[in-house]
Protein backbone atom coordinates (compact mmCIF):
# COMPACT_ATOMS: atom_id res chain seq x y z
CA UNK A 1 0.00 0.00 0.00
CA UNK A 2 1.02 3.59 -0.91
CA UNK A 3 1.63 5.57 2.13
CA UNK A 4 -1.67 7.67 2.52
CA UNK A 5 -1.39 11.62 2.94
CA UNK A 6 -3.69 11.87 6.15
CA UNK A 7 -3.81 15.79 5.67
CA UNK A 8 -4.93 15.89 2.93
CA UNK A 9 -7.66 13.83 2.75
CA UNK A 10 -10.52 14.94 1.09
CA UNK A 11 -14.49 13.90 3.03
CA UNK A 12 -15.09 11.01 0.29
CA UNK A 13 -15.16 7.34 -0.22
CA UNK A 14 -12.16 5.94 0.06
CA UNK A 15 -11.11 2.21 -0.83
CA UNK A 16 -10.15 -0.49 2.02
CA UNK A 17 -9.36 -3.66 2.65
CA UNK A 18 -12.38 -5.69 3.83
CA UNK A 19 -16.34 -4.95 4.43
CA UNK A 20 -18.47 -6.99 6.52
CA UNK A 21 -21.91 -8.21 5.75
CA UNK A 22 -25.12 -9.83 7.28
CA UNK A 23 -28.01 -11.19 5.37
CA UNK A 24 -31.88 -10.98 7.02
CA UNK A 25 -34.19 -13.74 5.89
CA UNK A 26 -37.10 -16.00 6.38
CA UNK A 27 -37.27 -13.93 9.39
CA UNK A 28 -33.47 -13.75 11.27
CA UNK A 29 -30.46 -12.76 10.54
CA UNK A 30 -27.46 -14.97 9.00
CA UNK A 31 -23.54 -15.19 10.29
CA UNK A 32 -21.56 -11.89 9.27
CA UNK A 33 -19.54 -12.54 6.36
CA UNK A 34 -16.31 -11.01 5.53
CA UNK A 35 -15.55 -9.57 2.00
CA UNK A 36 -13.00 -7.78 -0.03
CA UNK A 37 -15.58 -6.89 -2.34
CA UNK A 38 -17.29 -3.69 -3.32
CA UNK A 39 -19.76 -4.86 -4.86
CA UNK A 40 -23.25 -5.93 -3.90
CA UNK A 41 -25.67 -7.92 -6.33
CA UNK A 42 -29.26 -7.92 -5.36
CA UNK A 43 -32.81 -8.43 -6.90
CA UNK A 44 -33.87 -6.34 -9.63
CA UNK A 45 -37.07 -5.64 -7.68
CA UNK A 46 -35.46 -5.26 -4.46
CA UNK A 47 -37.26 -2.94 -2.42
CA UNK A 48 -34.51 -0.41 -1.51
CA UNK A 49 -34.44 -0.26 -5.57
CA UNK A 50 -37.69 1.09 -5.94
CA UNK A 51 -39.40 1.70 -2.78
CA UNK A 52 -36.34 3.74 -0.55
CA UNK A 53 -35.73 1.05 1.81
CA UNK A 54 -32.41 2.57 2.79
CA UNK A 55 -31.24 3.74 5.97
CA UNK A 56 -27.09 4.45 7.04
CA UNK A 57 -25.34 5.79 9.96
CA UNK A 58 -22.62 7.70 10.01
CA UNK A 59 -19.87 6.95 12.83
CA UNK A 60 -16.11 7.74 13.37
CA UNK A 61 -13.12 5.82 14.87
CA UNK A 62 -9.92 7.91 16.09
CA UNK A 63 -7.00 7.08 17.16
CA UNK A 64 -5.99 8.53 20.40
CA UNK A 65 -3.08 10.39 21.68
CA UNK A 66 -2.47 7.08 23.82
CA UNK A 67 -2.73 5.28 20.64
CA UNK A 68 -5.57 3.67 21.05
CA UNK A 69 -8.52 3.72 18.37
CA UNK A 70 -11.44 4.98 20.26
CA UNK A 71 -15.22 4.96 18.08
CA UNK A 72 -17.61 7.39 19.28
CA UNK A 73 -21.34 6.78 20.69
CA UNK A 74 -21.64 3.15 18.71
CA UNK A 75 -24.26 2.46 20.52
CA UNK A 76 -26.36 5.48 20.00
CA UNK A 77 -25.86 4.80 16.32
CA UNK A 78 -27.12 1.13 16.71
CA UNK A 79 -30.46 2.63 18.34
CA UNK A 80 -30.94 5.54 15.72
CA UNK A 81 -30.73 3.08 12.96
CA UNK A 82 -33.23 0.88 15.09
CA UNK A 83 -35.53 3.71 14.66
CA UNK A 84 -34.72 3.73 11.28
CA UNK A 85 -36.13 0.87 10.49
CA UNK A 86 -39.23 1.28 12.29
CA UNK A 87 -39.81 4.24 10.63
CA UNK A 88 -39.82 2.68 7.09
CA UNK A 89 -40.48 -0.74 8.28
CA UNK A 90 -37.29 -2.57 7.83
CA UNK A 91 -36.11 -5.66 9.58
CA UNK A 92 -33.96 -3.79 12.79
CA UNK A 93 -30.29 -4.96 13.39
CA UNK A 94 -29.90 -6.25 16.86
CA UNK A 95 -27.74 -3.88 18.89
CA UNK A 96 -24.86 -6.43 19.68
CA UNK A 97 -24.70 -7.29 15.90
CA UNK A 98 -24.87 -3.98 14.65
CA UNK A 99 -21.43 -3.35 17.84
CA UNK A 100 -20.49 -6.78 16.94
CA UNK A 101 -19.83 -5.60 12.75
CA UNK A 102 -18.88 -2.14 13.12
CA UNK A 103 -15.80 -3.35 15.55
CA UNK A 104 -14.89 -6.41 13.29
CA UNK A 105 -14.82 -3.69 10.09
CA UNK A 106 -12.20 -1.47 12.29
CA UNK A 107 -9.76 -4.10 13.26
CA UNK A 108 -10.14 -5.67 9.73
CA UNK A 109 -8.50 -1.75 8.26
CA UNK A 110 -7.02 -1.09 11.14
CA UNK A 111 -4.19 0.71 8.80
CA UNK A 112 -6.21 2.84 7.23
CA UNK A 113 -7.30 4.66 10.79
CA UNK A 114 -5.31 7.99 10.85
CA UNK A 115 -3.01 8.72 13.05
CA UNK A 116 -3.28 10.64 16.20
CA UNK A 117 -2.82 14.61 15.29
CA UNK A 118 -3.18 14.64 11.50
CA UNK A 119 -7.00 16.22 11.85
CA UNK A 120 -8.18 12.54 9.74
CA UNK A 121 -10.63 9.92 11.30
CA UNK A 122 -11.72 6.27 9.83
CA UNK A 123 -15.21 7.13 8.85
CA UNK A 124 -17.91 4.22 9.19
CA UNK A 125 -20.72 3.78 7.24
CA UNK A 126 -23.58 0.83 8.10
CA UNK A 127 -25.78 0.35 5.40
CA UNK A 128 -29.05 -1.13 5.67
CA UNK A 129 -31.47 -1.94 2.35
CA UNK A 130 -34.50 -3.99 1.81
CA UNK A 131 -32.63 -6.46 -0.50
CA UNK A 132 -36.30 -8.86 -1.09
CA UNK A 133 -38.15 -8.29 -4.66
CA UNK A 134 -42.17 -7.30 -4.73
CA UNK A 135 -43.31 -5.29 -7.11
CA UNK A 136 -46.32 -4.23 -5.23
CA UNK A 137 -45.84 -1.42 -2.46
CA UNK A 138 -45.20 -3.45 0.62
CA UNK A 139 -42.04 -3.73 2.93
CA UNK A 140 -39.49 -6.52 1.94
CA UNK A 141 -38.83 -9.33 3.26
CA UNK A 142 -35.02 -9.28 3.03
CA UNK A 143 -31.99 -7.07 4.04
CA UNK A 144 -29.04 -6.37 3.85
CA UNK A 145 -26.78 -4.72 6.52
CA UNK A 146 -23.21 -3.42 5.97
CA UNK A 147 -20.46 -2.03 7.04
CA UNK A 148 -17.35 -0.48 5.50
CA UNK A 149 -15.05 2.45 6.47
CA UNK A 150 -12.60 4.49 4.89
CA UNK A 151 -10.36 7.09 6.07
CA UNK A 152 -11.86 10.78 5.97
CA UNK A 153 -10.67 14.47 6.48
CA UNK A 154 -13.04 17.60 6.58
CA UNK A 155 -16.73 17.16 5.84
CA UNK A 156 -16.69 21.10 5.15
CA UNK A 157 -13.28 21.70 3.37
CA UNK A 158 -13.21 24.95 5.88
CA UNK A 159 -12.86 22.22 8.82
CA UNK A 160 -13.33 23.88 12.21
CA UNK A 161 -13.41 27.59 10.07
CA UNK A 162 -16.46 29.59 9.65
CA UNK A 163 -18.71 28.75 6.43
CA UNK A 164 -21.61 30.83 4.63
CA UNK A 165 -24.86 29.08 4.62
CA UNK A 166 -28.24 29.96 2.71
CA UNK A 167 -31.87 30.06 4.28
CA UNK A 168 -34.41 28.45 1.63
CA UNK A 169 -37.85 28.43 1.41
CA UNK A 170 -38.62 27.01 -2.33
CA UNK A 171 -37.21 23.72 -1.12
CA UNK A 172 -38.05 21.25 1.66
CA UNK A 173 -36.48 17.92 2.79
CA UNK A 174 -38.65 16.50 5.05
CA UNK A 175 -41.99 17.16 5.75
CA UNK A 176 -43.65 17.59 9.75
CA UNK A 177 -44.95 13.94 9.17
CA UNK A 178 -42.76 12.28 7.13
CA UNK A 179 -39.28 10.74 7.67
CA UNK A 180 -37.33 13.92 8.18
CA UNK A 181 -36.71 12.12 11.92
CA UNK A 182 -35.02 8.99 10.41
CA UNK A 183 -31.49 8.72 8.39
CA UNK A 184 -32.62 7.68 5.21
CA UNK A 185 -31.40 8.18 1.43
CA UNK A 186 -35.16 9.68 0.83
CA UNK A 187 -34.44 12.49 3.05
CA UNK A 188 -31.12 13.22 1.08
CA UNK A 189 -32.92 12.76 -2.22
CA UNK A 190 -35.43 15.70 -1.10
CA UNK A 191 -32.20 18.01 -0.54
CA UNK A 192 -29.75 17.46 -2.93
CA UNK A 193 -31.08 20.69 -5.53
CA UNK A 194 -31.46 23.04 -2.49
CA UNK A 195 -27.71 21.69 -1.73
CA UNK A 196 -26.20 22.05 -5.21
CA UNK A 197 -28.21 25.36 -6.08
CA UNK A 198 -26.71 26.40 -2.68
CA UNK A 199 -22.99 25.33 -3.28
CA UNK A 200 -23.32 27.22 -6.89
CA UNK A 201 -24.73 30.26 -5.06
CA UNK A 202 -21.32 30.07 -2.62
CA UNK A 203 -22.77 28.21 0.42
CA UNK A 204 -21.46 25.52 2.48
CA UNK A 205 -25.15 24.07 2.39
CA UNK A 206 -28.61 25.21 3.01
CA UNK A 207 -30.71 25.61 6.29
CA UNK A 208 -34.09 24.30 5.47
CA UNK A 209 -36.99 25.94 7.45
CA UNK A 210 -39.92 24.04 9.22
CA UNK A 211 -41.93 22.90 6.07
CA UNK A 212 -45.62 23.71 7.27
CA UNK A 213 -45.30 27.59 8.00
CA UNK A 214 -41.71 28.39 6.67
CA UNK A 215 -41.08 30.40 10.32
CA UNK A 216 -38.92 27.95 12.30
CA UNK A 217 -35.30 26.46 11.70
CA UNK A 218 -35.20 23.21 10.95
CA UNK A 219 -31.62 21.68 9.87
CA UNK A 220 -28.82 22.60 7.72
CA UNK A 221 -28.95 19.66 5.21
CA UNK A 222 -26.59 16.99 6.72
CA UNK A 223 -26.35 18.71 10.06
CA UNK A 224 -27.95 19.99 12.77
CA UNK A 225 -28.58 23.75 13.70
CA UNK A 226 -27.84 24.94 17.53
CA UNK A 227 -27.45 29.16 18.23
CA UNK A 228 -25.41 30.34 21.35
CA UNK A 229 -27.31 33.63 23.13
CA UNK A 230 -24.95 34.50 26.31
CA UNK A 231 -25.15 31.77 27.79
CA UNK A 232 -27.45 29.68 26.15
CA UNK A 233 -26.89 27.13 23.51
CA UNK A 234 -29.85 27.01 21.86
CA UNK A 235 -31.16 24.83 18.98
CA UNK A 236 -34.33 23.78 17.29
CA UNK A 237 -37.06 21.12 18.35
CA UNK A 238 -38.99 19.97 15.36
CA UNK A 239 -40.36 16.66 14.12
CA UNK A 240 -39.01 16.66 11.42
CA UNK A 241 -35.08 17.09 11.78
CA UNK A 242 -32.82 13.88 12.47
CA UNK A 243 -31.90 13.50 15.68
CA UNK A 244 -28.03 14.75 15.55
CA UNK A 245 -25.60 12.33 18.27
CA UNK A 246 -23.64 15.21 17.79
CA UNK A 247 -26.02 17.70 18.85
CA UNK A 248 -26.82 15.75 21.96
CA UNK A 249 -23.76 15.08 23.02
CA UNK A 250 -22.77 18.74 22.68
CA UNK A 251 -26.25 19.58 24.78
CA UNK A 252 -24.87 17.57 27.61
CA UNK A 253 -21.12 19.08 27.65
CA UNK A 254 -22.77 22.71 27.27
CA UNK A 255 -24.48 22.27 30.36
CA UNK A 256 -21.75 20.45 31.69
CA UNK A 257 -19.48 23.87 31.52
CA UNK A 258 -22.61 25.89 32.77
CA UNK A 259 -24.61 26.78 29.74
CA UNK A 260 -28.22 26.35 29.46
CA UNK A 261 -29.54 24.72 27.49
CA UNK A 262 -32.97 25.11 25.19
CA UNK A 263 -34.49 22.65 23.00
CA UNK A 264 -37.48 24.72 21.06
CA UNK A 265 -38.74 26.44 17.85
CA UNK A 266 -36.19 29.15 16.93
CA UNK A 267 -38.05 31.41 14.77
CA UNK A 268 -35.76 33.02 12.13
CA UNK A 269 -35.64 36.59 13.03
CA UNK A 270 -34.03 35.04 16.31
CA UNK A 271 -30.68 34.82 14.16
CA UNK A 272 -29.86 38.51 14.77
CA UNK A 273 -30.29 37.66 18.30
CA UNK A 274 -27.52 35.17 18.22
CA UNK A 275 -23.58 35.52 19.31
CA UNK A 276 -22.42 32.20 17.54
CA UNK A 277 -24.37 30.09 15.32
CA UNK A 278 -23.00 26.55 14.07
CA UNK A 279 -23.88 23.17 12.18
CA UNK A 280 -22.56 20.11 14.26
CA UNK A 281 -22.98 16.65 12.93
CA UNK A 282 -20.67 13.46 12.89
CA UNK A 283 -18.83 14.78 10.09
CA UNK A 284 -17.19 17.90 11.71
CA UNK A 285 -18.22 18.20 15.07
CA UNK A 286 -19.14 21.83 14.70
CA UNK A 287 -18.97 24.01 11.28
CA UNK A 288 -18.72 27.26 12.40
CA UNK A 289 -21.07 29.24 10.74
CA UNK A 290 -19.96 33.06 9.91
CA UNK A 291 -23.06 34.32 7.83
CA UNK A 292 -26.36 33.48 7.00
CA UNK A 293 -28.08 34.81 4.12
CA UNK A 294 -31.93 34.57 3.75
CA UNK A 295 -32.33 33.93 -0.07
CA UNK A 296 -35.77 35.47 -0.31
CA UNK A 297 -35.61 38.27 2.21
CA UNK A 298 -32.04 38.85 1.25
CA UNK A 299 -30.99 39.93 4.48
CA UNK A 300 -27.54 39.01 5.99
CA UNK A 301 -26.99 37.66 9.75
CA UNK A 302 -22.94 37.73 10.42
CA UNK A 303 -21.06 36.15 13.34
CA UNK A 304 -17.50 35.22 14.06
CA UNK A 305 -16.53 39.06 12.54
CA UNK A 306 -13.05 37.75 12.88
CA UNK A 307 -13.26 35.30 10.70
CA UNK A 308 -13.00 32.89 13.41
CA UNK A 309 -15.12 30.90 15.51
CA UNK A 310 -16.56 32.39 18.15
CA UNK A 311 -15.47 30.84 22.24
CA UNK A 312 -18.39 28.92 23.10
CA UNK A 313 -18.64 27.31 20.07
CA UNK A 314 -14.74 26.70 20.18
CA UNK A 315 -14.81 25.49 23.51
CA UNK A 316 -17.85 23.00 22.95
CA UNK A 317 -15.74 22.03 20.00
CA UNK A 318 -12.25 21.38 21.98
CA UNK A 319 -14.44 19.06 24.29
CA UNK A 320 -15.71 16.87 22.39
CA UNK A 321 -12.68 15.95 20.26
CA UNK A 322 -10.67 15.82 23.55
CA UNK A 323 -13.10 13.19 24.35
CA UNK A 324 -13.38 11.31 21.16
CA UNK A 325 -9.43 11.33 21.11
CA UNK A 326 -9.01 10.73 24.69
CA UNK A 327 -7.64 13.87 25.56
CA UNK A 328 -10.24 14.55 28.06
CA UNK A 329 -12.05 12.21 30.42
CA UNK A 330 -14.95 9.81 28.81
CA UNK A 331 -17.05 10.46 31.85
CA UNK A 332 -20.54 9.11 30.35
CA UNK A 333 -19.11 6.12 28.59
CA UNK A 334 -19.55 7.69 25.11
CA UNK A 335 -16.29 5.79 23.51
CA UNK A 336 -15.27 2.06 22.62
CA UNK A 337 -11.53 1.43 22.54
CA UNK A 338 -10.94 -1.22 20.38
CA UNK A 339 -8.78 -4.18 22.03
C1 LIG B 1 -26.59 12.25 10.15
C2 LIG B 1 -27.30 13.54 10.10
C3 LIG B 1 -27.02 14.57 11.01
C4 LIG B 1 -25.92 14.51 12.02
O1 LIG B 1 -26.09 13.50 12.96
P1 LIG B 1 -24.84 13.00 13.83
O2 LIG B 1 -25.36 11.85 14.58
O3 LIG B 1 -24.41 14.10 14.70
O4 LIG B 1 -23.79 12.62 12.85
C5 LIG B 1 -27.79 15.72 10.94
N1 LIG B 1 -28.76 15.87 10.02
C6 LIG B 1 -29.06 14.90 9.13
C7 LIG B 1 -30.14 15.13 8.15
C8 LIG B 1 -28.34 13.70 9.14
O5 LIG B 1 -28.63 12.77 8.24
Amino acid sequence: MNTIDWKNLPFGYFKTDYNVRCYYKDGKWGNIEVTDSEMITMHMAATCLHYGQEAFEGMKAFTGIDGKIRIFRMVENAKRMQNSSKGIMMAEVPVPLFEEMVVKAVKLNLKYVPPYGEGASLYIRPLLIGTGGEVGVKPGKEYLFMVFVGPVGPYFKEGFNPVKMQIVRDFDRAAPLGTGYVKVGGNYAASLRAGERAHKEGFAASIFLDACEKKYIDEAGPANFFGIKGNTYITPDSKSILPSITNMSLCKIAEEIGLKVERRHVPVEELSEFDETGACGTAAVISPICQIHDRDTGKVYNYCKDGKAGPVSTKLYLKLKGIQEGTEPDTHGWVTIIK
